[in-house]
């Protein structure tokens, strides 16, 4: 054994005190750094010079994102949904890539996700599954009231083992397989693992899914994975990958919306549905109601059966019709028959636009002179020097012309489903041609 080999006893406990320090000035280093995330407010112009992020194109691509469903008016779309949501609760979910780590990321953007997604379509049902430790669990049934999942969702949050996909997708298939042909299939996976631990050949569960049209749609947490690609492209879903927090809410409530039907789907058929009367509150309408029977009041009644049903839209526990309430209707209406798309009012045309105001006195405006929005009458114009902060993308509808901005825009598009500039123009008409008691029509959401 060669004596150089051994260093002296002394320069040891030197070595281990150096790395000790290194160590330490690294965790302090990635402590101080921790939260910086400078880069992402840079972006590379077409020399591929660094510069500061213009956060207008992000709008622009958060709009093509959002718009391009709206754009898309005269696609047939899948009204009555049911969908299985897969949550993965393998040992995956617990990183603390996002923060705080990915499992309370997709909790909070689950829980927001059941709420829009009944907003949007009151007529669908949900359900969820977990997978967890190698194995797959039913959460709730296919249902139709949010806080009922989401109060489970809540229960269930702790993260261990394996995801296996062919669990969970067995389980899924075998819940979607009685609902009416009518009902659009669908499963949304929230994938936070890099792989899948199987019992048999994971092909077997998308050949399965394929064959019984279930669309399997799924947002990944962490990297691509192949075979959620395959079992997407398969089955004529969507696979998203997300950046960051905000990308994956972004992703996960793009499926808020209705998906387009397939070719193979494209049967037209007629879904029997019962408009529920609604029962007197206090004693004269006391009775036991629902599934559960519970003595209570309010409610409401089947019109065939005259069972009591506790909250709509549901299906009637005895006689199996669908009970829906007419605003329930009207609110999927909005999806057939979208608000159009705006376009963009270009930089150079608002300055024009300003200049022209200026000189005219008034025009789309009311008391400043500058081009205000015609939703929330902030003005349109960057006056100040602080060009970044203030101006958005400015869009123009291009039915009534009125000039709108971002944040506007998006609400139009998303929650409210009317321009208000062509809802005036409509009802002004109204009102000349003398109809009496015209209403502006439908500003009635929500
Ligand atoms: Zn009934
Ligand atoms: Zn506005
Ligand atoms: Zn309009």
């Amino acid at each position: 054994m060669a004596p150089n080999a051994v260093p002296a006893p002394e320069n040891w406990e030197d070595d281990d005190a150096q790395e000790d320090e290194e160590v330490a000035d690294l965790e302090a280093f990635q402590r101080q750094y921790e939260d910086d995330q400078s880069w992402t407010a840079l972006q590379e112009d077409e020399y591929g010079r660094l510069r500061p992020l213009d956060f207008r194109e992000e709008q622009r691509a958060k709009r093509q994102r959002l718009l391009s469903a709206s754009a898309s008016a005269c696609i047939r779309r899948g009204m009555i949904r049911y969908v299985q949501i897969i949550v993965d609760l393998s040992r995956a979910s617990a990183i603390g890539d996002m923060r705080p780590n990915r499992l309370a990321v997709m909790a909070g953007v689950l829980q927001g996700f059941i709420r829009k997604f009944f907003d949007e379509n009151p007529l669908s049902h949900l359900g969820l599954i977990i997978m967890r430790n190698g194995i797959a669990e039913r959460l709730t049934e296919l249902a139709g009231s949010p806080e009922a999942h989401i109060a489970k969702l809540q229960g269930a949050l702790d993260a261990g083992g394996d995801a296996s996909l062919q669990n969970a997708m067995n389980l899924a298939i075998e819940s979607l397989r009685s609902i009416p042909p009518y009902g659009h299939r669908e499963v949304l996976i929230l994938f936070a693992a890099l792989s899948t631990c199987d019992p048999g050949n994971v092909m077997d569960a998308v050949k399965a899914a394929k064959e019984k049209s279930v669309h399997v749609s799924i947002v990944g947490m962490a990297a691509e994975v192949r075979i959620c690609s395959v079992f997407t492209k398969e089955t004529g879903g969507e696979y998203g990958i997300a950046l960051n927090e905000r990308h994956f809410e972004e992703l996960v409530f793009s499926h808020a919306r209705p998906p387009p039907s397939l070719d193979s789907e494209k049967h037209a058929s007629l879904v029997r549905m019962g408009f529920a009367h609604r029962n007197p509150d206090g004693i004269e309408g006391t009775a036991y109601i629902g599934e559960e029977c519970k003595l209570s009041t309010g409610g409401f009644t089947c019109p065939r059966c005259k069972a009591r049903v506790v909250e709509l839209p549901c299906s009637c526990h005895i006689c199996g019709l669908t009970l829906v309430s007419s605003p329930h209707l009207a609110r999927s209406y909005h999806h057939l028959f979208p608000v159009p798309v705006f376009a963009e009012v270009p930089q150079a045309e608002l300055g024009a636009l300003t200049g022209s105001v200026k000189a005219n006195g008034k025009k789309d405006s009311s008391e400043g002179g500058e081009p205000v929005c015609y939703g929330c009458l902030s003005e349109l114009s960057n006056t100040g020097e602080d060009l970044t902060q203030e101006l958005g993308v400015v869009v123009r509808c291009p039915e009534c012309k009125q000039l709108f901005c971002y944040d506007c825009d998006l609400y139009i598009h998303e929650t409210l489903h009317n321009c208000p500039g062509c809802e005036t123009v409509s009802a002004e008409k109204q009102d000349r041609e003398g109809g009496e008691g015209a209403q502006p029509a439908a500003m009635d959401e929500d």
